[in-house]
């Protein structure tokens, strides 16, 4: 099965099996049909990189589903199946008035994946509105209930990413949000772009605001591809940050939630390296964003793989600091 429309990058790989998941019940029967592993998952296929063929079962998830299943003065509760597309679940509570996803409008992907690397944008990360996630654990071939605290959350990062990497399937995702919203505008250009809009701040607005800024800043996939940000920003302990700004006094530098710790702008340290705009055969760095990298055409997932270490290895030599990639490499 050709996976090409299946990845945001467009990289023309090819599944050995590929099943459609459509509902628990489906999932639950899988072991029975034998479906040769490694079985990897697949959203909207916009956090992935792939090789020319990709073995084992590839699980496209089509689990759809959006349950009101609570209700208080201050909050609702949504039970949401994880194949539904994050960002019309976005819009399906913003029309409704409820606070907490506003800011992560226009992020690509189906729900199931959120919480995989806690996505976050516009100073907002989805893990302050999960409740707990439902995961089948294949091996076990059962379904279990991750809470909130058990789900680890960090930076890009989940006890998804960790312990249980390559084990489960997440089938849905629950949400509490506000009926009365806690804006956040103060991240990014949202309250230049609510002013240039000439509106008020509110949950609504905040999404268009947020929609506005990415459309203007990030490269459409359908025109060229790509998995939004390929590194992680890292964080250096404070003493080397210290040492660091002493020798680059323009490098920028932010309070990491990691102990005594700076978190660097990664797509500074790659525009420093001469690297945003360059541009090899099929592949590049994106010429507006540091942090993107393209494929201009029929670039494979090893051109793109090359280009992400060359840009490691310079990062490191330059400065002593180690990028780490926020895209998840399916490897055979
Ligand atoms: C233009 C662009 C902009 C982006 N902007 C942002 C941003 O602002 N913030 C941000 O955080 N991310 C951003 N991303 C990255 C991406 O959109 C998110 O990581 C998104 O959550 C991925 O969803 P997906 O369904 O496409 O996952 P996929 O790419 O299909 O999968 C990603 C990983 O999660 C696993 N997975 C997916 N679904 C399941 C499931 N149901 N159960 C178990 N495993 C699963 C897959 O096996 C894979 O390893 C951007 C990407 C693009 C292309």
């Amino acid at each position: 099965m050709p996976l090409q429309a299946h990845n945001t990058f467009g990289i023309a790989s090819l599944a050995e099996h590929f099943i459609e998941i459509e509902t628990r019940e489906h999932l639950v029967q899988l072991p029975v049909l034998n479906a040769p592993k490694p079985w990897r998952v697949l959203g909207g296929g916009s956090n992935i990189l792939l090789e020319e063929t990709t073995s084992g079962t590839v699980l496209k998830n089509r689990i759809t589903g959006i349950e009101l299943i609570g209700e208080s003065d201050e909050f609702v509760i949504l039970k949401v199946g994880s194949g539904e597309i994050w960002h019309d679940l976005v819009m399906f509570t913003v029309g409704r008035g409820w606070g907490g996803l506003e800011n992560l409008a226009l992020i690509p992907g189906t729900v199931g994946a959120a919480p995989i690397q806690n996505i976050g944008a516009y100073g907002v990360e989805v893990k302050d509105t999960i409740t707990e996630v439902e995961v089948w654990l294949w091996e076990e071939n059962r379904l279990a209930t991750i809470s909130n605290e058990a789900a680890q959350f960090g930076y890009r990062d989940s006890i998804f990413k960790q312990q249980l990497r390559g084990k489960f399937f997440v089938v849905s995702v629950s949400f509490r949000l506000r009926k009365n919203a806690v804006l956040h505008t103060e991240y990014g250009a949202i309250e230049a772009e609510l002013h240039t809009m000439g509106a008020v701040p509110s949950v609504a607005n905040i999404a268009q605001a947020v929609m506005n800024i990415r459309r203007s800043k990030l490269p459409d996939p359908k025109i060229v591809g790509n998995a939004g940000s390929f590194f992680k920003n890292p964080s250096v302990q404070n003493s080397k940050f210290d040492a660091l700004k002493k020798a680059y006094p323009a490098m920028p530098g932010y309070p990491s939630k990691l102990e005594s710790s700076t978190k660097i702008p990664a797509a500074w340290l790659i525009e420093q390296c001469g690297w945003k705009g360059f541009r090899r055969g099929n592949v590049g760095v994106h010429d507006r964003q540091a942090l993107v990298l393209v494929n201009y055409g029929e670039a494979t997932g090893a051109d793109i793989w090359q280009l992400s270490e060359d840009i490691l290895q310079s990062v490191f030599d330059t400065y002593g600091v180690q990028l780490e990639r926020e895209v998840q490499v399916w490897s055979n």
